[in-house]
C-alpha cells in the first residue's frame, strides 16, 4: 500500500495499515467472561527467554491462543535512540519474558503472532511499545486491545495500570521499578516480578473492563475502545530529526517558571540544538547530555563566566565538562545575540562584545579526562587569540625629529631637567679648583660654582639688574681674584666674597636705600646677619599664671578619655590662661588643633609679631 500523499510513501506508510483498517472486531470480545482471575504470581512460574530456540517455542505457544498480553520494558538514558530491553508475554497459563538484548536479532520472528488478525494482543499503554516493537525488531501490531484506551472511555481518563490491578485483581502493585535499568543483567528477581506482573494480569484485567463497557455502554463502547486502539497500532515510527519545529515543541511544553526574554529564548534555542547534536554524536539522551532543567537555568540566568556556567548545573553532567567551552561561548552568544542588542539599546545600556575569558577556568578533573580538559582549554586558546588586543599609546615622550636617534630627545631632557636641579648645600660653595670671581647680579660669584651656572640660567627680571647694567667703576674695581688655594677663600663668609668687606652696618644700608632713585643702577642685594639680641624671648617663657604647657606625649589621650565636653572646658581654661597673650592679637584667627602639643591659639602665628622675621 502507498500513501500517495506522502512525499516518499514508500518510506512511511505502515506496511500493515490495509489489514489493520479491514479488520473486524472479533466476537468474542462481546461475550460475557468466563475466565476465573488469574493465580497470585508465584516465584519461578515465569520463563526468561533468552535463547532463539526457546524463543521458536514460545511463539509456537501464543498461537494457540486467542488473547495474549504484552508489555516491554525500555532504556532510554544512556541511549539517543533508546531501546527494547525485555518483552513481557502472558497467555492464559504462561508468563514469559523475552531478553530483547540476547534475542534482538531474533524478534522479528513475533510477527507471526503480532500481525495475526486473530490473536488479540492486549497492552496497557500501547502507544509507546507499539513505536519500539517497530523501531527495534520490525514487529508490527494487527488487532489489539489497549487497556488504557477503555479506561478512558469509561472514566473520562487514562488510569494507570496500577489503579486497574487494584480495581480488578486486587493487587497494589509496586511501580517502583518503572524506571530502573533495565539493561541490567542477569535481572534482579525484584525486577523479574515488576515486569512480569504488568502482563500477568492484564488479560483478566481486559476481560473486566469489556464487561464494564458493555454494561455502562452497550456493544459502541466496546467498539469504540477497539477503533482507539486500533489507532494505537497504526503509530509510524520515524527517525527524530532536528528542525525549528522541534525546539518550538521544547520552548512550547516547559513549564519553565518564568517569562523568558529574547536573550533567554536564543540561549534556549542554541543549548537545545547544541545538546541534540552531543546526544547524537555520543549516542547519549538528550537528558543524560543536559537535563531540561538544567537547560533553562543556564538560559535563564545567562552566566558570563565557566564557572557560572557550572553554577547552574549541580550535579554537572560528565558531557557539559567535556564540551564546557563551547557551552560557555554560546551562552556569550546569545547575551550578544541581536534580539539582546536590540533590547539593551532600547534599555539605554551600552552594548559590548563579549569573548570567552581563559582565566579562572575551571574543568572538572573528576568528570572529564585530560585529554577533554585540553582540548577544552585549546578551544578556549583559540577563542581569546580572536580578541584584539590594544596597548596604551604614550605621546608624551615621541619623538618630534625624525633625524634623532631614538630616545635622544627624551634622554636630553631629562639631562636638561636634572641639571636645573642643583644640591643646596652645594650651591653658593666655590669648587675646590682654581675659581674666576665674575661680576654679577648681587656681587662677585666665582665662574665654577653651581650658582653662577644658575644665574646664566635663570634670570629674574622684575627685581634683579642684568649685568650690562651694572656700574661701570664697580666692575672695574672689582678685580679678578684667582684663589689658588681654595683655602682662603673657604675661610672667609660667603657675604665677604660677595661684598668684599663685612664693615658695612645696617644704618649704612638704610641710607643708601633711601638714596636710590629710578635713573640709578640698582643696589646689589646687601645679606646681612640678623642680630637675634634684639629678639624678645620672652615669648618662649611660661607664663605666670595658668597650667603647666611642658610637651606631654600622653595629653592627647587623657584628653579623649575626658571626653569632649571636658574637653573644651580645658580649651576655655588655656584661652583664659594666655589672656595676655592673645589680648594681643587681632584679630583672632581660629587655628584647627592638630599637634599632639598644640594649645589652641598659643601658636597662633599672629601672636609670633615680636619674633624674628624669616
Ligand atoms: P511500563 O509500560 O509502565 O512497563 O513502562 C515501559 C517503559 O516505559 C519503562 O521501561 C520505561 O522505560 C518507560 N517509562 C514508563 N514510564 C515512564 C516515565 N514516566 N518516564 C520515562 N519513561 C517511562
Ligand atoms: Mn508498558
Ligand atoms: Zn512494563
Amino acid at each position: 500500500m502507498k500513501d500517495e500523499e506522502e512525499p516518499h510513501p514508500e518510506l512511511f506508510v505502515h506496511p500493515y495499515k490495509y489489514e489493520v483498517e479491514q479488520l473486524e472486531m472479533p466476537a468474542h470480545l462481546l461475550e460475557a467472561p468466563t475466565q476465573k482471575p488469574p493465580d497470585p504470581m508465584e516465584d519461578g512460574g515465569c520463563e526468561i527467554v533468552q535463547d532463539p530456540e526457546k524463543l521458536q517455542a514460545v511463539l509456537d505457544d501464543l498461537m494457540k491462543y486467542k488473547e495474549i498480553a504484552v508489555d516491554l520494558e525500555h532504556h532510554s538514558y544512556r541511549s539517543y535512540l533508546g531501546f527494547t530491553c525485555l518483552i513481557q508475554l502472558s497467555t492464559p497459563d504462561n508468563d514469559y519474558i523475552l531478553d530483547a538484548l540476547v534475542l534482538r536479532g531474533h524478534l522479528h520472528l513475533l510477527n507471526q503472532a503480532f500481525t495475526h488478525p486473530g490473536i488479540l494482543k492486549v497492552f496497557h499503554g500501547a502507544s509507546m511499545d507499539v513505536i519500539w516493537l517497530q523501531r527495534d525488531f520490525g514487529v508490527y501490531v494487527v488487532s489489539m486491545w489497549d487497556t488504557a484506551e477503555g479506561s478512558r472511555l469509561l472514566t473520562g481518563r487514562r488510569a494507570g495500570l496500577r489503579h486497574l490491578l487494584l480495581q480488578y485483581c486486587d493487587v497494589s502493585a509496586d511501580k517502583r521499578y518503572q524506571l530502573a535499568d533495565w539493561r541490567i543483567r542477569p535481572l534482579p528477581d525484584e525486577m523479574v516480578r515488576y515486569a512480569r506482573q504488568d502482563t500477568h494480569y492484564l488479560l483478566y484485567i481486559a476481560l473486566r473492563q469489556r464487561q464494564d463497557l458493555l454494561d455502562r455502554g452497550g456493544v459502541s463502547f466496546i467498539r469504540q475502545a477497539w477503533s482507539l486502539s486500533k489507532a494505537v497500532t497504526l503509530k509510524h515510527y520515524e527517525k527524530p530529526l532536528y528542525s525549528e519545529e522541534v525546539f518550538e515543541d521544547f520552548l512550547n511544553s516547559r513549564e519553565r517558571g518564568f517569562t523568558p526574554n529574547p536573550r533567554n529564548i536564543t540561549a534556549m534555542r542554541l543549548l537545545h540544538a547544541w545538546r541534540d547534536n552531543v546526544a547524537r554524536v555520543e549516542d547519549e539522551s538528550t537528558g543524560y547530555v543536559l537535563p531540561n532543567h538544567m537547560l533553562l537555568k543556564i538560559s535563564r540566568e545567562l552566566p558570563k563566566t565557566v564557572q557560572g556556567v557550572l553554577a547552574c548545573c549541580v550535579p554537572p553532567p560528565p558531557l557539559l565538562c567535556r564540551h564546557l567551552a563551547d557551552v560557555h561561548t554560546l551562552v556569550l552568544q546569545a547575551r550578544n545575540s541581536p534580539e539582546a542588542s536590540a533590547q539593551q539599546g532600547a534599555n539605554g545600556k551600552p552594548e559590548h562584545s563579549e569573548k570567552p575569558a581563559n582565566d579562572n577556568v575551571v574543568y572538572c578533573t573528576q568528570l572529564c579526562d585530560e585529554q577533554t580538559a585540553a582540548s577544552s582549554l585549546l578551544a578556549i586558546e583559540r577563542a581569546v587569540e580572536s580578541v584584539p588586543i590594544t596597548q596604551p599609546v604614550i605621546s608624551l615622550f615621541e619623538e618630534s625629529d625624525p633625524q634623532m636617534g631614538k630616545g635622544a630627545k627624551r634622554k636630553q631632557r631629562a639631562l636638561e631637567i636634572e641639571q636645573s636641579f642643583s644640591n643646596p648645600f652645594m650651591l653658593f660653595l666655590p669648587s675646590i679648583a682654581a675659581k674666576v670671581l665674575v661680576p654679577c647680579p648681587g656681587g662677585l660669584v666665582d665662574q665654577t660654582t653651581q650658582s653662577f651656572a644658575m644665574l646664566q640660567k635663570w634670570k629674574l627680571l622684575d627685581a634683579t639688574p642684568t649685568p650690562e647694567k651694572l656700574p661701570k667703576k664697580r666692575s672695574a674695581e672689582t678685580p679678578k681674584v684667582v684663589d689658588s688655594s681654595g683655602k682662603e677663600g673657604r675661610s672667609r663668609s660667603i657675604k665677604e666674597q660677595i661684598h668684599g668687606s663685612s664693615t658695612q652696618n645696617d644704618g649704612e644700608i638704610k641710607k643708601k636705600k633711601k638714596k636710590k632713585t629710578l635713573n640709578q643702577a640698582p643696589e646689589p642685594i646687601q645679606l646681612h646677619q640678623y642680630d637675634y639680641s634684639q629678639s624678645d624671648f620672652s615669648i618662649f617663657n611660661t607664663p605666670a599664671t595658668g597650667k603647666k604647657k611642658d610637651f606631654d606625649p600622653t595629653r592627647e589621650t587623657r584628653e579623649k578619655a575626658k571626653g569632649t565636653r571636658e574637653k573644651s572646658k580645658e580649651t576655655r581654661e588655656m584661652s583664659s590662661s594666655t589672656l595676655a597673650l592673645q589680648k594681643r592679637i587681632a584679630p583672632r584667627r581660629q587655628f584647627e588643633p592638630r599637634g599632639v602639643s598644640y594649645v589652641q591659639g598659643k601658636y597662633a602665628r599672629d601672636t609670633a609679631h615680636r619674633w624674628p622675621r624669616r
